[in-house]
């Protein structure tokens, strides 16, 4: 069984700006790249798990996620850091639409995507990592049994103790090597 490094999409890969559905407004933090390659050449397969309520209030079309996160996905390819799947919940439980209002378990705080993600390629989560911007994020993965779930705030003082993080490279910190881990080349 593998480890994984579960990531939020908002506020982690791309600077939240509200809603994001639209390549223009799509901003990669800062040093992302870097933190997937080194996962990867680490030993960690790499998902994200993103709540997309803008689909469920209407502001946005699944087709249009889709589209965006296709072309997200081609960027992390281009920079040498392939993403496995991408999980995302379209439902609010008070302000979705139509089928989409809904309790759903995938929402965050709720485990769902990540346990799907486990369920589905047969991960170690109690080796794996999650990083999120919210403390939904935290509860998602705790819930789940994700073994170290960090909270990054840019700028925020690197603090081990309560896992809290300012810059994506200090993620490093619980990304010791997987023992046997292909060898993956960490420049791109
Ligand atoms: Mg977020």
């Amino acid at each position: 069984m593998k480890p994984a490094l579960f990531l939020d999409r908002d506020g982690v890969i791309n600077v939240d700006h509200g809603y994001v559905h639209r390549v223009e407004q799509f901003d990669f933090m800062d040093g992302i790249f870097e933190l997937c390659r080194l996962a990867r050449a680490r030993g960690y397969s790499l998902f994200v798990v993103t709540n997309q309520a803008g689909i469920g209030r209407g502001y946005y079309t699944e087709e249009a996620f889709h589209a965006l996160t296709r072309w997200m996905l081609a960027e992390f390819e281009r920079h040498g850091a392939p993403i496995t799947q991408v999980y995302f919940c379209p439902d609010h439980p008070t302000h979705g639409v139509g089928p989409y209002r809904r309790h759903s378990p995938m929402r965050k705080p709720g485990p769902g995507m990540v346990l799907k993600a486990a369920q589905d390629h047969g991960l170690d989560l109690a080796r794996s990592v999650l990083l999120g911007d919210n403390l939904t994020d935290i509860q998602a993965g705790e819930a789940a049994g994700v073994g170290a779930c960090v909270r990054f705030e840019p700028g925020h003082v690197f603090s081990p103790e309560e896992h809290m993080i300012g810059h994506l490279s200090e993620l490093a910190h619980w990304l010791p090597a997987v023992p046997g881990a292909p060898a993956v080349p960490v420049a791109a």
